[in-house]
């Protein structure tokens, strides 16, 4: 590919770069994209399809990325596009009541045994906000605990000790969030159910709850270790706090539902996102019907939204989902990811590259280390800089990856046997160049 190979004739992409630059911070709206991890210049984008992403150059990729996860069923999926083009032409958002709301809250609602109650909003940013807000009111007390790497999205209380886009970035803790609010945010290393038995023991009275990814995919991919989620539901029974699952996303990517479901456990509130808008920005919250009802107009905790629930929206979170229900949909997906991430391993061995690999339902996870990533010290000891080689040497090879080690990696229905083994091929040569 000629897009990040520094030749002397500039490529479209890298034009599309200066132009952005001058007129958006960074050239970007998420950092992550400026490509600061793996380093280069950003590769820009024009269309996607299935599992395959388009740059403006022309080169096509197999995309690993699925626009961080929502992606589920491929990229403009046919039934997908038609469902949000036919809302489109009803109307792009009404700012009042509509039917779609309620058809796509009943799929979710139906999917999560502990959701009762569902709140649309338009990221899992605000998800996760509007629930820091709701826990603290349903308990009256302040403190929130999470876990060192876990990402919650940019939420001032939540973004200390953050994973994704903050890790790369050296920045644990952002700029311009005062120090009194990020004092009453615990922090305990993931999988460490003895730290968070300590802290709770000496806050327990003033925590409201615990907020977790049950699988956590922002600090590369870590799944929970044995009994450590029941743990954390034990403790939050014993000491009154509220047990929040944040499966932005984890939910409907993993397994129908989201982890909870396959795992079967039961969080007091559950943050969704990525996947529940099949690429169009929705997210929700929910939970228990008692404390869902301490919502505006219900209850007390105010929480709004313009373009909330808007048709369009809803039309393609609905869309997908119905594809996603489909018998064996998700079984066929582990099973392909599985795969997947075996290849991988088996193409890092021969190669003599130390990697570990995961999946679960369409996630996976791959890092350069010696021994299983448990929690973010692990995620941070791992060999970046091999990361930010591979990423490249993938690239070159026509292989689309989160351009940052500290992320997970999506696979779609539309990835098929032809495709993966496409991208195990392209791996096995990427590992042999990146391991001279
Ligand atoms: C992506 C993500 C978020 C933030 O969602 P946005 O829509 O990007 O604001 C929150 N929590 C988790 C676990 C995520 O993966």
């Amino acid at each position: 590919m000629t897009t990040s190979s520094g030749t002397s004739q500039i490529s479209r992409s890298d034009a599309c770069y200066e132009r952005a630059c001058k007129v958006l911070a960074g050239g970007v709206n998420s950092p992550v994209r400026a490509f600061r991890a793996v380093g280069g210049r950003p590769v820009f984008l024009k269309a996607a399809e299935g599992p395959y992403v388009t740059d403006v150059d022309g080169n096509r990729y197999i995309d690993l990325v699925g626009t961080w996860g929502p992606a589920i069923v491929g990229h403009a999926h046919p039934e997908v596009v038609r469902a949000v083009q036919q809302a489109a032409a009803e109307g792009l958002s009404f700012g009042a009541c509509c039917e779609r709301e309620a058809e796509l809250a009943e799929i979710i609602v139906g999917a999560l045994p502990s959701v009762e109650l569902l709140r649309f909003v338009n990221s899992g940013t605000e998800a996760t906000m509007s629930v820091v807000r709701l826990i603290r009111a349903a308990t009256g007390r302040t403190k929130i605990l999470k876990f060192l790497g876990c990402y919650h999205g940019h939420v001032d209380v939540l973004l200390v000790a953050a994973g994704s886009g903050a890790a790369t970035l050296g920045v644990p803790d952002s700029a311009g969030v005062p120090k009194d609010f990020a004092a009453h945010t615990l922090l305990a290393p993931y999988n460490d159910l003895d730290a968070v038995k300590r802290i709770a023991a000496e806050h327990g009275d003033d925590l409201a709850g615990i907020l977790v990814e049950p699988v956590a995919g922002n600090m590369g991919y870590v799944p929970p270790a044995e009994g450590f989620l029941e743990g954390l539901r034990k403790l939050c029974n014993d000491c009154g706090a509220l047990l929040v699952f944040d499966e932005v996303m984890t939910g409907f990517r993993v397994a129908w539902g989201g982890y909870q479901v396959k795992a079967d456990l039961n969080p007091d509130i559950t943050c969704l996102g990525k996947v529940i808008g099949g690429g169009m920005p929705v997210a929700a919250y929910g939970g228990r019907r008692d404390l869902m009802e301490m919502v505006s107009p219900l209850g007390p905790v105010y929480q709004a939204g313009t373009l909330s629930g808007n048709p369009v929206g809803m039309a393609g979170g609905a869309a997908t989902l119905r594809l996603c229900r489909a018998d064996g949909f998700y079984e066929g997906l582990e099973a392909k990811t599985t795969q997947l991430a075996e290849g991988l391993l088996d193409a890092a061995n021969a190669a003599g590259v130390p990697l570990q690999t995961g999946a679960v339902g369409g996630m996976l996870g791959v890092a350069f280390a010696d021994k299983p990533v448990r929690n973010y010290d692990d995620a941070a000891a791992c060999d970046h800089e091999m990361f930010g080689r591979f990423f490249h040497a993938m690239l070159q090879r026509g292989v689309w990856l989160p351009p940052s080690g500290y992320e997970a990696m999506f696979v779609s229905s539309t990835h098929d046997e032809t495709v993966i083994s496409r991208i195990i091929d392209a791996a096995a040569d990427s590992f042999k160049a990146i391991a001279r």
